[in-house]
């Protein structure tokens, strides 16, 4: 009987457990909070991640550890490494928590990205913002997630001052501490995202391509397969491989990439199961959930296929009523159990359909009887 422990609660690590059960896997979850929604499918420890009474728990009562979030200290990632084997390696943890090393690795591997320059003074903001132009973005290189820690300058090269002002009044304060950098604003025509896996043996797979629209820098519907050329296809797999190669990475993590002018370039890293991967449950024949807890485990990984088309739409702060989806023949409700609050997210519906105007007419109606048309058009323009 193997326990998979997995640091951190929230829905990511709920959705772990449900889908690890049929592999006859336990599970142990640890939180800073008792009530992490996780903890309604899985025993819990709840204790702070630097705590070492808590991690040494919490060590002692798993075989495997893995994450369901990117922000767990790199040195209690280590100290756990030192017990048990964790997935993905601290290493490619720690890659991953910081932008500017992130970007580092995506640029030595080939991989476009962005241009990009670390920013520590008020004085480097200038000469930043001067060398890349406006409009730009200046995120906190750690911590950052969800579009939080970030701050669009759109004017405001050296002389006019007003964006590099409130820019640096928003997010200098944390250069001592989380540190930040300047990104030229990419503006994209689309937003995809590539969710793969990686076996302990090197076994290599990816889901389609996923297409991404979010709303104030959180994912608001994801559509999959992503309508898309074999050559972009060829790009994101490619990308995604050689990052995989390079972190000796085990574990589902997943790409998100912005399209321009026919390339692809890399915006962040997740090593985790992702929120564009979330269809993968119902809409392909091995969901990420499961195949990430296969590849940590060493279990054969499972086909990435899909089953038809499929859409998934976020809700965000409180659950809207479930009816109109489940009354949708490919209609799958998921609610994280959590308690409402602006902002948080709640839970997500997928819907499935073996074609695309079969997908679409399914969109339609959910939309209407929910009222988030504004949610679904972007879609529908996709699919129709
Ligand atoms: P992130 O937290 O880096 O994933 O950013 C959240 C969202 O902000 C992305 O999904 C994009 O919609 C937008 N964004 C972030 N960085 C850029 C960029 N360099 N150019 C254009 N949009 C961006």
């Amino acid at each position: 009987m193997t326990t998979v422990g997995i640091l951190g609660g929230g829905q990511l690590a709920r959705m772990l457990a449900l889908s690890g059960a049929p592999l006859g896997l336990r599970f142990l979850v640890m939180d800073t909070s008792a009530d992490a929604c996780a903890g309604q499918c899985a025993p819990m420890v709840v204790g702070d991640y630097r705590d070492q009474d808590a991690l040494a728990e919490f060590a002692s009562r798993i075989d495997i550890a893995t994450f369901d979030f990117e922000n767990v200290p790199a040195d209690s990632a280590r100290w756990l490494a030192e017990r048990v084997p964790v997935f993905p390696s601290p290493r490619a943890l720690a890659t991953a928590q910081d932008r500017l090393v992130e970007k580092t690795l995506f640029r030595e591997l080939g991989i476009p990205v962005p241009d990009f320059v670390p920013v520590a003074t008020r004085e480097e903001l200038e000469a930043a913002v001067a060398r890349i132009g406006t409009p730009c973005i200046l995120k906190t290189r750690r911590l950052g997630y969800d579009g939080k820690g970030q701050f669009r300058i759109k004017r405001g090269t050296v002389g006019d001052g007003a964006g590099v002002d409130d820019a640096w009044n928003a997010l200098g304060a944390q250069a001592a501490t989380v540190g930040l950098i300047l990104e030229a604003f990419v503006p994209f025509e689309r937003e995809l995202s590539v969710v793969a896996v990686r076996g302990r043996d090197g076994g290599f797979r990816t889901w389609p391509l996923t297409e991404n629209w979010h709303v104030d820098g959180v994912l608001s519907a994801s559509l999959a397969p992503a309508p898309a050329d074999g050559g972009l296809v060829r790009q994101a797999v490619d990308h995604a491989r050689r990052l995989a190669e390079a972190l000796d990475y085990v574990g589902v993590f997943a790409l998100e990439l912005f399209l321009r002018d026919g390339v692809l370039l890399a915006n962040e890293l997740a090593p985790r199961v992702h929120n564009s991967g979330h269809w993968t449950i119902e809409g392909s024949e091995t969901s990420q959930f499961q195949n990430h807890l296969r590849a940590v485990a060493g279990l054969p990984l499972g086909d990435t296929r899909m089953l038809g088309h499929a859409c998934m739409l976020n809700w965000i702060g409180e659950m809207p009523d479930g009816a109109p989806v489940l009354r949708e023949a490919g209609g799958h409700w998921h609610d994280y159990g959590k308690a409402p609050r602006e902002g948080r997210k709640v839970g997500h519906a997928t819907l499935r359909a073996d074609d695309r105007p079969a997908l679409a007419g399914a969109l339609e109606r959910v939309g209407a009887a929910l009222g988030r048309e504004t949610q679904v058009a972007p879609v529908l323009e996709r699919l129709l």
